[in-house]
């Protein structure tokens, strides 16, 4: 056990990086400020510090906090699988500081996740503006969490489809495909005009299913060509985009967004864990899409 002039020693070398105190290692009594002060380096919190980045001056000096969140995005109600009207979503939403809310129902193929078809939809949109009009401080939009078919194409025709405000796109069937097929096939998803999100990019359930192989750098690619965010999954089980690819999606300019992928209000809070993992990577404020606030995020989504 060490005693407590030994602390802040241990503290350091427990917290990591380890290739950083391989190379410059903690000398005594000294304190997690004077360490990194010695090493020319701004201080850098303990989630993160990751093996992966070597170069300290990189580190953000605006790195995601959760109180940058202003939007939740990505949340299903009682139009498909979620568990909570759109109204208490909302209240819930705002209830936790949030000043907008994107609500994104399953697309009319998930008939699995009782997914809407054009009439539900319509009914929802209809919903959503009454609910705006009577409350001006706190924005609802019209959203869509819509299926990536086989080939690449996208659920609804693009008619219907312009009726939503902004569109995730995401798969969820048919996940088992090569690397070559999944890769064609998310980049046709992200070239559509109407696509602004990129749901849960590999589609992997941690403690039960791996995501499909990808070459993730020609996604990311197309991404930045097409001004498509991708998301932050922050759903624990999936946290996906896993934080390892943070880093190449920022600097190739392309915009993450930390989304609950909540289906009760309860799991709005998932939110947190996304931004935990979002540090983890480095994640600057500025590159996080729903840091901005609600006509700054539909202006991103008009392109
Ligand atoms: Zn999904
Ligand atoms: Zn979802």
């Amino acid at each position: 056990m060490a005693d407590d002039g030994d602390f802040e020693k241990c503290w350091l070398e427990t917290t990591g990086p380890l290739h950083l105190l391989q190379k410059a290692p903690v000398q005594e009594n000294e304190t997690e400020l004077g360490y990194f002060d010695r090493l020319g380096s701004v201080y850098i919190p303990p989630e993160c510090r990751t093996g992966q980045i070597k170069d300290l001056g990189a580190f953000p000096s605006n790195v995601i906090r959760h109180q940058d969140i202003r939007g939740v995005i990505h949340a299903h109600s009682t139009y498909s699988d979620g568990l909570h009207s759109v109204k208490k979503m909302a209240e819930e939403s705002e209830r936790l500081g949030y000043s907008y809310l994107g609500i994104t129902d399953h697309s009319k193929i998930a008939v699995y996740a009782d997914g809407m078809d054009e009439e539900k939809s319509q009914q929802q949109w209809a919903e959503i503006d009454h609910l705006n009009r009577e409350k001006r401080e706190f924005t609802i939009l019209k959203g869509i969490e819509c299926d990536i078919l086989s080939d690449g194409s996208l659920d609804f025709d693009d008619h219907f489809r312009s009726g939503f405000q902004f569109v995730i796109a995401s798969v969820h069937t048919n996940i088992k495909m090569d690397i070559d097929k999944a890769t064609s096939r998310l980049i046709t998803a992200i070239e559509h005009p109407q696509t602004n999100i990129l749901g849960h990019p590999t589609g992997r359930l941690l403690l039960g299913r791996d995501g499909y192989p990808l070459h993730i750098d020609k996604v990311i690619d197309a991404c930045a060509v097409n001004q498509v965010a991708i998301e932050i999954n922050a759903n624990p089980y999936r946290l996906d985009l896993d934080w390892k690819y943070i880093q190449l999606a920022v600097d190739k300019g392309v915009q993450l967004c930390i989304n609950p992928d909540a289906h009760t209000k309860e799991s709005i809070t998932n939110i947190h864990f996304g931004v935990i993992i979002a540090r983890k990577g480095w994640l600057p404020a500025e590159s996080c899409l729903n840091t901005r606030n609600v006509d700054d995020f539909l202006a991103f989504c008009e392109k």
